[in-house]
């Protein structure tokens, strides 16, 4: 007999496991069902937190070499990769285990294998001794997430052509690295190897970086990012990549229709990420997606198959961890009868590059094409106490808000702490803040968020410090 659940999640990433802790507090019988061994999915795994890990010891590094200049010396600074990636690793492993405990804590039975529908209620779960067991879910959450995009139909081998994953991992500081793709994961990337010594070329092939955010904003990250050592071939194509005894070497072609090409250690291909649903035998059952092959979902989350529901990087949207956490807490609540709900409009996206970059609402672009009135405030970091002690001082914050009822319609920060200055104005933008409200809220001095107050108050041309 196989056992019969209320519902059952495929996939612990963020999406998964959230969802599945939710539906057991709602009171639902719940399964989680995760082949990667661990929980946490990429996000845990082989994304947001590696990725953060590495960030803050190669931004250790960094500083720690200039620490003679400000009166602190260490003497010579020498890098232990080994050491690094071990202590990276730990984080991770500390990270699963935990979301393990939270699992059974919380009730949830997980099973380590592979998921799929034999029916709209039967899932087989095959594990890594290819056993197989049955299971009955009344529902079931698809929360399979993405994996990377090749370019055409060049191969990873995660050791001299790599997805952000081998970039995660690689044994040696290469000497030269060739980033295809100017998006938020290459530029993390390309930040940790060119600290840690590596000469990064980030080929993009639009005329700017970062698509989709606020231009001025992406054209001064790319400003401090060139004034760091990392080089931009903006507009400019990869014909082709050839491997050889050494490396590789990219070939290129630019608007002109110039060419050239690089040679290299490693190249790391990030222009995107593809749902991932391959191994669920979806075909079978009938459930249908759209032409970008992420599922199908109604505003309920609900596939073309009523009890079969979909959430994170799987379906539209955002591929962003809290995105996908939003989505199973929304999606476990509706299947309870409640009115979970997502506010797409105010999901914050932040870069963990040094300076930070966040964001969160409409960019300057996007007001424009929808023909909306706004006022723009703007505060440099340059005139913030707290920064300036700390030299740290590049960057600014910019916030839009409505020309006549003065709402906050989007923010903007490239500057110190910007990932968690943008959670003010995730609530203030939630609770249908105006730009006064946010400028007549007292702030801690001396702050880095001093630099919201003043930018709001610049949207009236009233800032103290500028
Ligand atoms: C390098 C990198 C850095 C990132 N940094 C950030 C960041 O800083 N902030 C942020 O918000 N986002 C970041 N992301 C994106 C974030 O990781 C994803 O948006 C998030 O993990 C999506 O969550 P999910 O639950 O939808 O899917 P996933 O996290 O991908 O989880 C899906 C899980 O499902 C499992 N699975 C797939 N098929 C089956 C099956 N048939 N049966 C059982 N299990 C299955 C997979 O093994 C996987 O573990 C980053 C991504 C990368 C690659």
């Amino acid at each position: 007999m196989s056992e019969k659940f209320q519902a059952v999640v495929i996939g612990g990433g963020p999406g998964g496991y959230v969802c599945a802790i939710r539906l057991s507090q709602l009171g639902i019988k719940t399964a989680c069902i995760e082949s990667r061994g661990t929980l946490g999915g990429t996000c845990l795994n082989i994304g947001c937190i590696p990725s953060k890990s590495l960030l803050n010891l190669s931004e250790n590094f960094n500083k720690a070499k200039n620490f003679s200049k400000l009166g602190i010396e260490i003497g010579k600074v020498k890098l232990n990769l080994n050491k690094m990636m071990k202590n990276k690793d730990k984080a991770v492993t500390v990270l699963t285990k935990g979301v393990e405990f939270l699992l059974k804590k919380n009730k949830v039975t997980y099973y380590k294998g592979t998921g799929s529908f034999q029916s709209s209620n039967k899932i087989s779960i095959i594990d890594n001794q290819k056993k197989e067991i049955l299971i009955e879910a009344e529902k079931t959450i698809i929360s399979t997430g993405s994996e990377p995009v090749s370019l055409q139909s060049i191969k990873f081998d995660e050791k001299i052509i790599v997805s952000s994953t081998g970039a995660l991992s690689l044994k040696n500081v290469p000497k030269k690295m060739v980033v295809v793709g100017g998006g938020y994961i290459g530029l993390e990337m390309g930040s940790v190897w060119s600290r840690l010594g590596t000469e990064v070329h980030v080929i993009e092939f639009l005329d700017h970086i970062t698509p989709g955010m606020d231009k001025e904003i992406s054209k001064e990250f790319m400003k401090i990012l060139e004034k760091q050592g990392i080089n931009f071939h903006l507009q400019t194509k990869v014909e082709s990549i050839k491997k050889n005894n050494k490396g590789a070497t990219v070939f290129t072609i630019d608007k002109d229709k110039k060419k050239n090409n690089f040679g290299c250690d490693v190249v790391l291909i990030s222009v995107g990420r593809k749902p991932n649903t391959k191994s669920l035998n979806l075909d079978s059952i009938g459930v249908l997606l759209d032409d970008k092959k992420r599922i199908k979902i109604d505003k309920n989350f609900q596939t073309s198959i009523k009890n079969i529901y979909a959430i994170g990087d799987v379906i539209k949207g955002p591929m962003l961890a809290h995105k996908a956490e939003e989505e199973g807490i929304a999606v476990a609540e509706i299947i309870v009868g409640q009115s979970g709900h997502v506010n797409y409009d105010i999901i914050p996206g932040v870069i963990y590059t040094s300076p930070e970059v966040a964001s969160i609402g409409k960019t300057e672009e996007q007001l424009k094409e929808l023909n909306q009135k706004y006022k723009v405030g703007k505060f440099p970091f340059m005139a913030n106490s707290r920064a300036k002690a700390i030299d740290e001082s590049e960057g600014f914050v910019k916030i839009l808000a409505n020309e006549i009822t003065d709402k906050v319609l989007g923010v903007h920060i490239i500057g110190p702490h910007a990932g968690d200055m943008i959670a003010e104005m995730a609530i203030a933008m939630e609770f249908g803040a105006s730009s006064e409200d946010i400028a007549r809220t007292c702030h801690a001095h001396p702050t880095f968020s001093e630099a919201l107050k003043e930018a709001a108050l610049s949207v009236d041309k009233r800032a103290i410090h500028s």
